[in-house]
């Protein structure tokens, strides 16, 4: 058949709609027949434009079924994180701990004081639910939330030195994920960057030779995603204090991540943490929420009150405000922090502090899992994770992992399948694919041996 019968030879639109009418209580029959009606024309466009397509009513009623299944599927969806890196920005970063996520299903599904003072009956501060919270596991005066620390910066930034000067060592001038380059960020919120010192080194006196009568702030910014090593220098938040508060000027600081609690078991020690950065007398400071604090992504901006007072006044805090969900969420994800030992319930402060010994058991039970599907073959094997998020980039932890091979299938089919047909996402290390079980949750163990199951044949 050419295209010129197939265009004759299409279905008509209320016949293979008719055809579908058990699909109507499901999804209704206006949308069953929206559905065939796009199907239809995309149809007629192929053959019009000299492709090919099988017209047949089974193949188009196939069409417009999958189409129908396609819209009504959860377009984002839970997925097996068995990369070992445990903030995956592509993969929503931090996962919340059972009584965030509770908190902000309760919040989602009634109304809330958001925005309303009890005691007073009247409007209240959105703020107000956080803010000593937020003070008593910082040490801050201040607090307050927008939606992420990219916003966070900007709110500073244009709250602090529209029209002035900030003055930041060229070694910070750094890209944290593509849109977010402080040399931008700063012109979008108004403020002069002025660049002092070199990539590799600036010193005290570069800073002091910088300040003017137009200079706003003094900004360090973490390189939260990489390291300059070799002949280096650069001033310490406390000095940069020292010097900005003999000459009057208000410092800021970019902390990036949010870290709450040492990591030096897992042998992380470059990360800054958020008390000593507030002890140090920093008048800002701003981190991610779900980064490693380990809650819902949100920018927090804590420090001074004069600061953080214009901060809520300023219009972009309207822009950038948060809602009750995350409000919720966040407040119990801080609570953890309060008594010595709670952060261990934050699942990313948990994964990353997971031993060797217990990465090795659940390793050994994983390929346990997989020593029922005869087609496999498959070995516990010790590998690095990565913390991920941007954070701690020159340190990884060791772990360990099962790494897969399957008879006649390559390891990049392997992957593929397991990732288009069952969202576990893995690497491929050697031509062999790779799961970390650092990052793995309750349940994932079985979902992965299921999912080769399937795919290389079970018993
Ligand atoms: C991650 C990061 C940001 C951006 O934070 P988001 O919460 O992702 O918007 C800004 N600055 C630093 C130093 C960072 O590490």
């Amino acid at each position: 058949m050419d295209n010129k019968a197939k265009l004759r030879g299409l279905p008509r639109v209320d016949a293979l709609g008719e055809s579908l009418s058990h699909l109507w209580d499901k999804y209704g029959k206006d949308m069953v027949l929206s559905c065939v009606r796009e199907c239809v024309d995309e149809t007629r466009a192929a053959l019009l434009s000299g492709g090919d397509a099988d017209i047949s009513p089974e193949a188009m009623a196939d069409m417009v079924e999958k189409r129908l299944g396609e819209i009504y599927a959860p377009h984002l969806h839970t997925v097996v994180n068995a990369t070992g890196v445990v903030l995956h920005t592509n993969l929503g970063r931090a996962v919340l701990c059972e009584r965030a996520a509770m908190a902000a299903y309760h919040a989602a599904r009634s109304y809330t004081n958001l925005e309303y003072d009890i005691e007073k009956g009247q409007r209240g501060s959105r703020y107000s639910h956080i803010e000593k919270l937020l003070c008593r596991v910082t040490g801050a005066e201040s607090a307050m939330v927008v939606n992420n620390n990219a916003a966070a910066v900007m709110l500073v930034l244009s709250t602090m030195v529209k029209g002035r000067e900030a003055i930041v060592s060229r070694g910070e001038l750094v890209e944290i994920g593509g849109a977010f380059r402080v040399p931008e960020i700063m012109e979008q919120s108004g403020g002069i960057l002025r660049e002092v010192g070199t990539t590799n080194k600036t010193h005290a006196y570069d800073y002091i030779n910088a300040i003017n009568e137009n200079t706003g702030v003094l900004l360090k910014v973490h390189t939260s995603n990489f390291k300059v090593t070799g002949f280096t220098e650069e001033v310490s938040l406390e000095e940069m204090v020292e010097i900005g508060h003999a000459h009057g000027v208000p410092v800021i600081y970019d902390l990036g991540s949010g870290l709450m609690c040492s990591l030096a078991e897992a042998g992380i020690f470059d990360e800054p943490m958020v008390k000593p950065a507030v002890r140090s007398g920093a008048d800002v400071v701003s981190f991610s929420g779900d980064k490693l604090l380990g809650g819902p992504q949100a920018g927090i901006i804590v420090g001074k009150k004069e600061y953080i007072e214009k901060m809520k006044k300023n219009p972009l805090t309207r822009a950038f405000r948060v809602d009750k969900m995350t409000f919720a969420a966040l407040e119990e994800t801080l609570r953890c922090y309060l008594s010595e030992g709670g952060e261990m319930s934050v699942p990313a402060i948990g994964m990353i502090r997971r031993t060797v010994p217990e990465l090795d058991k659940k390793a050994k039970e994983l390929a346990g899992l997989l020593e029922e599907a005869p087609s496999l073959w498959c070995a516990v094997m010790r590998e690095k994770s990565q913390v991920g998020g941007g954070s701690v980039p020159s340190e990884f932890i060791e772990t360990r992992a099962v790494e897969v091979q399957a008879k006649d299938m390559s390891a990049a089919l392997l992957e593929e399948r397991l990732r288009r047909e069952h969202s576990i996402i893995c690497r491929i290390i050697k031509d062999k694919v790779v799961f970390d079980v650092r990052t793995l949750l309750e349940g994932d163990e079985l979902k992965i041996a299921a999912a080769l199951k399937e795919i290389c044949g079970g018993k």
